[in-house]
């Protein structure tokens, strides 16, 4: 039970994040944004292997390498094709599909569903290969939960919308919380381990006040379970941090984990931060420790900079937020 993830792109270039979820079953792989050459640090079987698709937003910086992407999955059956995105993703990636020749696809059957969040609901689209991605069915919408997007059985997924001029979507990965049981507390009750202790944990099979060994589950469960805590990562770039929207991210970061932050610029550049509706590193390091997150990854710094002044960007940020670090890689 882990999450591991990857910065793609170095820097003053395009970045993306990949994220691994491995429940120890099984791996589910989530690529946040998809700008240009970011796909090159994985092997095709990888970019093959990707679950999920998220955009923040469809800046040319963020979108340009969906080609790689497309040309890697475009006829994928195998498993799900997933994209989502801020309100326009579905009509801007029909587009994408659409801006190629198809005319040897017979017998090619793959589907891609395209999700736009928008605050209050979710609308998917679907578009098929069969006929060259020309009709765009609606799907159901979907009430959203909070910031909730995606509810797999062994994480979540939540979204943020952001104001960059666009909504702009941050982005909180999520493990969900494990229960073991407590061996010592176990013995204590003078009980023996038996199948019954996997379905304690499972309020739907076994409810509160069902008998089991003699008590009800209820107090077995206070009693015997132990909550481990899941892993969690969050994927913030492109966005205004004014205090409104810091208040509203630091509550909405509690107990992550790991946060992977655009710092576009330099303190000393603080009103051309604002007025792109982007982050200084000091900026983002100031939410990071204020929502008492472990480790922060600086990402999409602006190639305006030199080297020497990116590693001051950075020692800005760690005054504030002592861990900070670029990705590996980056020098
Ligand atoms: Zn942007
Ligand atoms: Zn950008």
């Amino acid at each position: 039970m882990a999450i591991r993830f990857k910065v793609l792109g170095g820097a003053a270039q395009d970045n993306a994040l990949w994220v691994e979820v491995d429940s120890g079953q099984s791996i589910q792989r989530l690529l946040f944004d998809c700008g240009e050459g970011c796909l090159s640090a994985l092997a095709l079987a990888e970019v093959q292997s990707a679950d999920h698709l998220f955009f923040s937003h469809f800046h040319m910086d963020h979108v340009a390498g969906f080609d790689t992407f497309f040309r890697a999955n475009f006829n994928r059956e195998s498993r799900p094709n997933r994209i989502w995105g801020p309100p326009g993703s579905g009509r801007i990636l029909q587009h994408r599909f659409q801006s190629y020749l198809w005319n040897l696809h017979e017998g090619l059957n793959a589907v891609w569903r395209v999700s736009d969040i928008g605050e209050a609901d979710i609308k998917t689209w679907r578009y098929e290969l069969p006929d060259a991605f020309e009709t765009a069915h609606e799907e159901a919408a979907v009430v959203r939960d909070g910031s909730l997007v995606l509810d797999e059985e062994e994480f979540t997924v939540e979204a943020l919308t952001m104001d960059h001029r666009t909504p702009s979507m941050a982005y909180r990965v999520t493990e969900k919380t494990r229960w073991n049981i407590d061996p010592a507390a176990l013995e204590a009750l003078g009980l023996r381990p038996g199948p019954w202790l996997k379905a304690l944990k499972d309020p739907l099979e076994l409810p509160d006040d069902a008998p089991v060994e003699g008590r009800p589950a209820g107090e077995l469960r206070e009693k015997l379970l132990v909550p481990t805590p899941g892993d969690s990562v969050a994927y913030l770039t492109d966005f205004l941090l004014d205090e409104a929207a810091a208040a509203r991210l630091e509550t909405w970061l509690a107990g992550c984990k790991a946060v992977v932050c655009e710092s576009q610029y330099r303190a000393a550049d603080l009103d051309l931060a604002l007025k792109h509706y982007h982050m200084t590193s000091v900026q983002g390091a100031a939410v990071a420790k204020r929502a008492g997150v472990a480790k922060l990854v600086l990402i999409h710094v602006s190639s305006r900079y030199t080297r020497e002044q990116r590693a001051e960007l950075l020692e800005e940020a760690r005054a504030v937020f002592p861990g900070a670090r670029f990705p590996e890689g980056w020098g």
